[in-house]
């Protein structure tokens, strides 16, 4: 059948504005208070010397609310009220019960998943498209996946009889805050333990929330405490002598912090650290899917994800047409307000991250790599920076070496698969790596040989609640998600 459509005429078609028109979401249902406490042994309270600070909306600068700073003293409440609760209480409930209360949560994280969606948007900077489509699913599939094991944990470790360790001191960064909040949670209430949590200082408004949430699901006071604060307050929690499980999720340079602090004092401990992922594309790679992949893999939220391609290793013989089709989708990219729908990169979650962004950026440029960025303009205020990859980069820069943790792509070729593998374990991570090839075979032997604890194979940056996710060597280590999560969190010996 001939299609009937009017063609427009070539003066019509130059007229045309072929835009995207505004899309935003509504904020109208999210509430923020103006001040929030710290939530300890089931009520919210102030802090023990009144200080707090602001947290701000990256994309437009105004300060949101006014967020208590958790000191020493309030670090030894949250940590005995948590003791209290699994000593008289969580550790006395069954596995049955404990399921019922995750599954309440993550219910009622579906039921009010556009204001979860929105509120993480505006604190943190993310498109909402993600943490409406991304974010939030997951930490609800989080909290449903390990419902499921609460029951179950003499299956899951037949003749190992796992019992729980107490209480665990959880530290999350800013890059997905709900996320990680339900990636550490889940697992631990799922395995018995209480747990006192510190969000990140510049994204603690989902954290908080979701203290209101388990109140909701009528979880019983003092099993989750969330103590809101910076890097101080972090240490103070790691550091307690109370505290039988650390769990950190962060940079490199605060988990060896942490691993100091510990050593020696037999406080079980798991690191989720930084990287520097390579995402391999052979010249047998379904290209058109490949560049959505390499998107994908560094735009993904402004690249603050620490398993962000990061380093695109491309077989030489197709890298002038594969980068060329890269440009070109770089173009269309639409970046700017994060509550618009149709927004694909937001703002930076900080003035400081934009800073060590730009810093980095000005590095590449000045050891000689060749700097591209989308067109596109950037708001007036708030927090931006283009979607930039650079070309002609050695593997002695420092944007080849360090986690930049923004929108920026460097790129290197290979010509052999064994170039492929060295390159890409050249790094002091090991954290993720992408391979794009046709060939199923290829796949297999490079992920065995692939110093990365996830490997993706023509896709990236994929997540499932069981499937185990971890690093190696700098990346960290222990796993979270799947089996792999909740064995941690438990005393197996
Ligand atoms: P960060 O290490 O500065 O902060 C992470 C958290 O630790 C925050 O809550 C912070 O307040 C707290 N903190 C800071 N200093 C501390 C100390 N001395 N003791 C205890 N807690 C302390 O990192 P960031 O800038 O918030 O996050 C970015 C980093 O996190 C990146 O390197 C990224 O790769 C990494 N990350 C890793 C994963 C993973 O799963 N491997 C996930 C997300 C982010």
């Amino acid at each position: 059948m001939t299609d009937q459509t009017p063609v427009p005429a070539a003066s019509t078609l130059e007229t045309l504005d072929l835009g995207y028109a505004p899309a935003p979401e509504a904020t109208d249902h999210v509430r923020i208070r103006d001040h929030y406490g710290l939530l300890i042994g089931g009520k919210w309270v102030d802090p023990a010397s009144g200080k707090g600070f602001k947290t701000v909306n990256p994309a437009t600068e105004v300060v949101l609310a006014e967020v208590a700073e958790a000191g020493e003293e309030d670090v030894d409440l949250a940590v005995k009220a948590a003791r209290a609760a699994y000593d008289k209480l969580w550790s006395k409930t069954s596995g049955t019960q404990r399921a019922k209360y995750l599954f309440r949560v993550a219910r009622v994280l579906q039921e009010r998943a556009r204001e979860f969606a929105v509120l993480e948007t505006i604190d943190g900077g993310k498109p909402i498209k993600e943490s409406r489509d991304v974010d939030l699913p997951l930490a609800a599939a989080h909290f449903f996946y390990y419902a499921g094991w609460a029951d179950k944990l003499d299956y899951a470790f037949p003749g190992r009889s796992p019992r729980p360790l107490g209480v665990a001191a959880q530290v999350i960064p800013w890059n997905f805050p709900l996320l990680m909040a339900a990636w550490k949670l889940a697992p631990a209430l799922a395995a018995g333990n209480t747990v006192v949590l510190k969000p990140a200082e510049t994204t603690p408004l989902t954290a908080l929330l979701l203290g209101q949430v388990l109140e909701q699901a009528e979880l019983p006071p003092g099993v989750v405490n969330i103590l809101t604060g910076a890097g101080a307050t972090g240490a103070a929690l790691v550091a307690h002598p109370d505290v039988d499980k650390v769990a950190f999720t962060g940079s490199t340079e605060v988990g060896k912090a942490i691993q100091r602090t510990l050593a020696g004092s037999g406080t079980r401990l798991t690191l989720e650290l930084g990287g520097k992922a390579a995402n391999i594309v052979f010249d047998d790679a379904p290209i058109d899917q490949a560049i959505e992949g390499i998107v994908n893999g560094i735009y993904f939220n402004q690249g603050h994800v620490c398993c962000a391609g990061s380093r695109l290793l491309v077989q030489e013989s197709i890298a002038e047409p594969l980068i060329a089709k890269l440009k070109r989708r770089m173009a269309t990219l639409r970046v700017g307000d994060p509550l618009d729908k149709n927004t694909d990169v937001g703002a930076i979650n900080s003035r400081q991250q934009l800073e060590r962004i730009e810093e980095l950026v000005a590095s590449g440029e000045a050891e000689g790599a060749e700097l591209y960025q989308s067109p596109c303009d950037l708001p007036a205020r708030g927090f931006w920076f283009r979607p930039t990859v650079f070309t002609g980069v050695a593997q002695s820069h420092r944007i080849a070496q360090e986690e930049i943790f923004g929108p920026v792509l460097s790129v290197l070729t290979f010509r052999t698969p064994a170039e492929a593998v060295e390159k890409a374990n050249n790094t002091p991570y090991g954290l993720s790596a992408g391979v794009w090839t046709d060939k199923g075979s290829r796949i297999l032997d490079l992920a065995s040989r692939l110093r990365a604890g996830v490997v993706w194979a023509n896709t990236f940056n994929r997540f499932d609640p069981t499937s185990p996710f971890g690093g190696y060597k700098e990346s960290g280590f222990g796993r979270e998600g799947g089996l792999h999560g909740l064995a941690p969190y438990l005393d197996l010996s």
